[in-house]
């Protein structure tokens, strides 16, 4: 046994060794960028190391040569005007590219480093209270609305973006809890020089793309409305932040009164599990046009629970068009914020005077 053992730890010796050796030697390019072998995180495309910059902390993404695509998307959408000036979007530093040790091209992303990592496993170890749990959300809708809005300032143009994989693994938690939109691989420009137009090869590339869990029903159904890309995009995105509130709230222990927390859930982890298949999905959520369940404890009607859940439902409607807008969604969030949940959740007698609030669409 203690020979196994001792065989073991040398084996992740060796490892560590040289995946610390290969990125120093590599990212020699980028500055004066030095790694550790810390793997921080790893995502369909790239794998996340620490690194240190300038004596600065660092989040370095590497992309295999096979997800070149990826990274130069991510690098352009990176790059676009005013995107590194707001405060919900994750901050990027630079990008490179090299050769490996047998010759084969990579390509790295360096940014800042979010110490909590994604807002998924902050949330499977932590609950947050009511105040934290609405400036999250309220940050990544803030993230959300900016992205997808056109804008010009004196010369520089920032066209629409439609982010397109917008999951509790895509948001990045900083260390004072605010929240940044992360994983700009999939995103498309919406307007400006090269909007989406779509021909008929590019219908796939463009409908179905993102994460299987968070694929609004549109999407699974194949009934994308392509004739008006861009609003279409748009609401595909909100669906996904309608089931990314679910998974944060239900981790809001003051929405679990005198009760315990539940666990931390993604989507549709009750009813599909770990690694729903696009066809369990299509029949969920396009065909029964399942929406995760709120919790019993949510079941009073109490101003914020009520204005809660429809926020929930407003963002993930079937009919897309019937959607919150990202803008709105941001301006629910804020007003979320105002509402105490000690009054609100548990004094029914005020809340026919308290309901004033009128939401637009
Ligand atoms: P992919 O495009 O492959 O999905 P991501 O950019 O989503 O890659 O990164 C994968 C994971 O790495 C994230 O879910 C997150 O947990 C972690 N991660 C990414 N960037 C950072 C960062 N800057 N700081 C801390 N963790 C990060
Ligand atoms: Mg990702
Ligand atoms: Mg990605």
């Amino acid at each position: 046994l203690i020979a196994l053992l001792t065989v073991a730890i040398a084996a992740v010796v060796i490892i560590a060794l040289f995946l610390g050796h290969r990125m120093m030697r590599g990212l020699a390019d980028v500055g004066s960028v030095s790694v550790c072998w810390q793997l921080i995180g790893r995502g369909r495309y790239g794998t996340v190391f620490r690194g240190c910059l300038h004596e600065r902390c660092v989040a370095v993404k590497l992309f295999s040569s096979a997800n070149r695509q990826n990274y130069v998307n991510e690098r352009s959408i990176y790059s676009l005007p005013l995107l590194q000036q707001h405060d919900n979007i994750a901050h990027f530093l630079s990008a490179d590219e090299r050769k490996t040790a047998d010759g084969r091209p990579e390509f790295l992303i360096v940014m800042d480093f979010y110490p909590h990592g994604c807002l998924s496993r902050y949330l499977s170890v932590h609950t947050v209270d009511w105040s934290t749990c609405c400036r999250m959300n309220h940050g990544v809708t803030r993230g959300l609305a900016f992205l997808h809005t056109e804008l010009n300032r004196g010369d520089q143009y920032k066209p629409a973006v439609a982010h397109r994989d917008v999951t509790s693994r895509n948001i990045l938690v900083r260390a004072d809890l605010s929240c940044v939109l992360a994983d700009f691989g999939l995103s498309m420009r919406l307007t400006g020089s090269r909007p989406c137009c779509p021909v008929d090869n590019d219908t796939m590339a463009i409908s179905e793309v993102g994460t299987v869990r968070y694929m609004a029903p549109e999407v699974l159904g194949g009934a994308l409305n392509l004739r008006d890309c861009e609003a279409a995009l748009k609401q595909v995105d909100v669906y996904a932040l309608g089931l990314l509130y679910w998974e944060t709230f239900r981790r809001c222990s003051e929405l679990f009164p005198g009760e315990a927390v539940p666990e931390y859930q993604l989507a549709f982890q009750a009813e599909l599990g770990n690694h729903p298949s696009f066809e369990e999905m299509q029949i969920l959520v396009a065909r029964e046009k399942f929406r995760p369940r709120f919790p019993e404890a949510w079941k009073e009607n109490s101003l914020v629970l009520r204005s809660l859940k429809e926020t929930m439902e407003d963002c993930w409607d079937q009919d897309a068009e019937a959607r919150l807008t990202a803008q709105c969604a941001e301006e629910r969030l804020c007003e979320l914020a105002l509402l105490s949940t000690h009054t609100a959740i548990q004094n029914h007698s005020t809340q026919s005077q308290v309901y004033t609030l009128q939401y637009t669409t």
